[in-house]
């Protein structure tokens, strides 16, 4: 089965340009992934000197265009690869390199040498392609089979591009007579092929699924405290019932309305965020913070006893109310109060423990507020 390299090149080039065209419309429904739009450049930049070196006789002119626009495209992939995997990217430092990359392919082809040129390029290839392997195998952990797909596809193709560079090296074609023909070439242009289809499906399915896991946190959260929000906290109960020992604990800011109506909105907001704060530095790890809407808070303690569950909620309390807001420069104390139940028999779901503890809140309001009351606690 013989392949004509040119043909294999020209199809390698449309598919990148098709991909290019994806990602471009993938960014179009999520304009925070700028990463998309690296690819899209890298992809288009690759694909058009893909297509360009099969259409034209292979003088040194279409060399110097194709392989500068094939030396950008895999730099901008592979910074769009440090953008997706999270790994910062120092810009100065990137040009500067992504110069000097096609300095040292097209200062051989421009004084006569397009063999060591083409060469050159090929082992700048592999050398990014290999940088964008690393990349997806460090992030492996996020989705670990299509990343490390992705990882190996891309170290397939480095492999592909650096035998093509080592074939013109060990052949020592310095001035290339026509078009490279060899096997490193057809291989080359085959992985090139397969490499761009895969990358592509892979690369836009990981994007696709970390976007819906980003959204379904998102919707898991409460936007103002950062705070597992109602929704979430109800539904972490389908599957992890409490189990006797586990307290549950609602907190209420006191006579919050008053706050707003007197420093304004943006002043309760920052009081919100402030009691937050302190539930979540009182949590143990293995315990759920949660903000049930307005100014009412859930601590759900797993495993631990009245008196441990009774001085948590009086500790948050007494550091909240001690700590005064700051409002254009008036120090504000504003006060909060709670409410302890327990789980004690296995039937003891989490919507009546919190209804105990609401009704304890509701006493600890009414004996004066500013306090912690246990479900167990009768007051005079
Ligand atoms: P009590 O001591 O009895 O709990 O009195 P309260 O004023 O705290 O209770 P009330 O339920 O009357 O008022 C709650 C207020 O919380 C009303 C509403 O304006 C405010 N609130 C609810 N959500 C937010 C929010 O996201 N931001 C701010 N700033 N205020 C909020
Ligand atoms: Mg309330
Ligand atoms: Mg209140």
């Amino acid at each position: 089965m013989g392949f004509d390299p040119s043909t294999l090149f020209f199809a390698a080039g449309i598919s990148a340009v098709a991909l290019a065209l994806t990602m471009f419309g993938a960014w179009l429904q999520n304009r925070l992934d700028v990463f998309l739009i690296g690819w899209m450049l890298g992809m288009s930049s690759l694909g058009a000197g893909a297509v360009i070196y099969s259409a034209y006789p292979p003088q040194p002119v279409v060399i110097l265009i194709c392989l500068t626009l094939q030396t950008v495209g895999f730099v901008s992939v592979y910074l769009s690869a440090r953008l997706f995997t999270g790994t910062p990217v120092h810009w100065r430092i990137a040009i500067i390199l992504a110069l000097a990359a096609v300095a040292a392919v097209i200062v051989p082809i421009s004084s006569g040498r397009d063999g060591v040129g083409v060469a050159i390029f090929n082992v700048i290839a592999a050398v990014l392609l290999f940088l964008c392997a690393q990349e997806y195998w460090r992030a492996r952990e996020q989705s670990p089979l299509s990343i490390v797909a992705l990882s190996g596809l891309y170290a397939i193709a480095g492999v592909s591009f650096l035998a093509c560079g080592l074939v013109l090296i060990y052949e020592r074609q310095w001035q290339l007579v026509g078009r490279p023909a060899n096997w490193a070439e057809s291989f080359n242009a085959v992985v090139s092929i397969a490499g761009i289809t895969g990358i592509g499906a892979l690369s836009l399915g990981l994007n696709h699924s970390r976007m819906a896991s980003r959204l379904s946190k998102e919707a898991a959260t409460d936007a103002l405290t950062g705070l597992m929000n109602r929704r979430a906290l109800f539904s972490n109960f389908v599957a992890n019932r409490l189990r006797p020992g586990d307290a549950v604990i609602v907190f209420d800011l006191d006579r919050f309305k008053s706050i707003n109506d007197r420093y304004g909105h943006r002043a309760g907001d920052i009081t919100l965020h402030q009691f937050a704060e302190e539930l979540r530095s009182n949590a143990r790890p293995q315990d759920l913070v949660a903000r049930l809407g307005g100014e009412e808070f859930v601590l759900v303690m797993r495993q631990v006893s009245v008196a441990e569950a009774t001085a948590t909620a009086e500790r948050i309390r007494a550091a909240f109310s001690a700590t005064p807001l700051k409002v254009n420069d008036t120090a504000v104390l504003v006060t909060a109060s709670a409410g302890v139940a327990f789980a004690v028999s296995e039937d003891d779901d989490f919507e009546h423990v919190m209804h105990r503890a609401d009704l304890a809140l509701y006493r600890a309001k009414n004996s004066g507020r500013d306090r912690v009351l246990t479900e167990l606690q009768v007051v005079a």
